[in-house]
């Protein structure tokens, strides 16, 4: 099937009419093609959102909630359709795949009431026959680029808050995995304006940066690659727009002897491997303590054994390939070089020979604190374990990164529960636990995971400007 950018309320080509190819990775296969959208595109759509802002910034929150609200409606009515596509484009099984599509639509709910929420906190005479008041006003248009991993989710991070908060948007979806986003604008065109949500589809160096350039966008959201958050950063130094940056991760998972031990396995046996590994709080980098070390190995390797790998339609199984034949790449290079480097590699350790991009679960263990493996996002089914010896060691280490974007700490302690979490430099830890999120809470990094938070309050407030008015009297 050939897809078109959705623009003003409208589906169109790109201006020179290039398209790019949609690959199934279970199969390898084509599954449709998408605009290749340069700048024309790009500048078109943005024009189109800054037109529609101009009446979307004057709706009243109620109004923008009732709207937002009807989006999750039509997801919801829309659901078998969203979730194939998923399936297909990303590969995720169908046995994993209700989570996030219900957070989605459990994200547009919470929007659609934050909506009405956003406060400014005080007004007062702070000068004698001056009132103030403080105002949040929308920012314009925004540009979201989005990754491949959660594509109909990510897109639902960026638009909701935009949204809410009376923006207008112009979202590029990653190259590999645009359709889910065009179904959105599809089954959101009788809800929204035309111009308030616009879709552009097209590669990061060509359709991004024209996003993250154009004079007009007052603001570019990316989750993605750290270099890329970097290049974007600088890029758009040049307009000085706000940059809203959700990047990597290489969450620690550490493990105190204390630690219930069948409940971190199976722990880390399905979120380890849930999406193939794919997830930016994926608990990749266990630090296990001496007294368990070699029976959580132990465990933790005969886990992975058993997680079942294959067609993502099957029900039984819990996990897909991974996105791209480049992913694959990435990841067998990232784990023949620790394997070469002198660490473990107890189970998986390759790919699956056939169509599509199979890696097999893995577990690397005793890799050293500054190889590849332990430093670098990995981005695939890939669980490394060392051992520390004390708690010192342990903190160390897991602050030992450039990323930080999550952690989680595993004791019957408390004390000890609490001094990790409030020394470890992540935007979120889990004590006893690892992955569950909630659209109240805040998601995002500190360090290199990059600024600003996605789902929560905080996110709506982020797409905003806070103005004081001053009234003499
Ligand atoms: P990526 O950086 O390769 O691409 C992300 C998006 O940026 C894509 O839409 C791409 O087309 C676009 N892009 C690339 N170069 C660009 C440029 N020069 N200008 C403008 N846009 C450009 O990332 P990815 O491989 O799609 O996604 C995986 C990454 O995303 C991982 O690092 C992962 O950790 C991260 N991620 C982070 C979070 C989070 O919440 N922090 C969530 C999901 C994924």
């Amino acid at each position: 099937m050939t897809h078109q950018n959705y623009i003003g309320g409208k589906w169109v080509p790109a201006a020179d009419g290039a398209t790019l190819e949609v690959i199934a990775p279970a199969t390898g296969e084509r599954i449709a093609e998408v605009p290749a959208s340069g700048p024309a595109d790009v500048d078109a759509a943005v024009e189109a959102a800054a037109a529609a802002f101009e009446s979307w910034r004057r709706t009243t929150p109620r109004q923008r909630a009732e709207l937002l609200d009807k989006v999750a409606d039509a997801i919801e009515t829309d659901m078998e359709t969203l979730r194939a596509l998923e399936v297909d484009n990303v590969g995720k099984p169908v046995s994993i795949i209700e989570f996030e599509m219900d957070l989605t639509v459990d994200n547009w709910r919470f929007f659609a009431a934050g909506a009405r929420f956003l406060d400014g906190r005080a007004a007062g005479e702070y000068l004698e026959d001056h009132t103030s008041y403080l105002r949040r006003d929308p920012l314009g248009v925004i540009g979201s680029i989005a990754p491949w991993n959660y594509p109909l989710n990510m897109a639902t991070w960026k638009l909701g808050p935009a949204l809410a908060a009376g923006n207008t948007v112009v979202l590029k979806p990653s190259e590999l995995t645009p359709l889910t986003a065009l179904r959105l604008a599809e089954i959101t065109a009788d809800i929204l304006p035309p111009g308030v949500l616009n879709v552009v589809t097209g590669l990061g160096e060509t359709a991004g940066d024209a996003l993250v350039r154009h004079p007009k966008v007052a603001m570019v959201s990316l989750t993605g690659d750290v270099e890329t958050g970097k290049l974007i950063a600088r890029n758009a130094a040049d307009t000085l727009k706000r940059v809203h940056l959700e990047l990597g991760g290489k969450a620690p998972v550490i493990v105190f002897d204390d630690a219930d031990l069948e409940a971190v396995v199976s722990t880390l046996a399905e979120a380890g491997y849930y999406n193939s590994g794919q997830d930016c709080t994926a608990p990749c980098r266990v630090l296990a303590g001496p007294g368990l070390f070699d029976s959580f190995v132990a465990e933790l390797s005969e886990a992975a054994a058993a997680v079942k790998v294959g067609d993502p339609h099957d029900p039984d199984v819990a996990m897909g390939p991974v996105v791209s034949a480049d992913q694959l790449a990435r990841v067998e290079g990232m784990v023949e070089r620790a394997r070469a480097s002198g660490a473990e590699v107890t189970v998986g350790g390759r790919r699956r020979e056939g169509p599509g991009f199979f890696y097999e679960p893995s577990v690397v263990v005793n890799p050293a604190q500054d190889s590849e493996i332990v430093q670098r996002e990995v981005f695939g089914p890939v669980i490394s374990v060392q051992r520390f010896s004390d708690e010192d060691q342990a903190l160390a280490w897991a602050n030992d990164v450039d990323y930080g974007l999550s952690a989680s700490v595993w004791t019957r302690d408390v004390g000890r529960a609490m001094r990790m979490s409030a020394a470890l430099a992540f935007g979120t830890v889990w004590v006893n636990d690892h992955i569950p999120i909630v659209s109240e809470m805040p998601h995002g990094g500190f360090k290199q995971s990059g600024y600003g938070k996605d789902m929560s309050i905080y996110a709506i407030e982020h797409y905003t400007e806070l103005k004081h008015v001053m009234i003499k009297h």
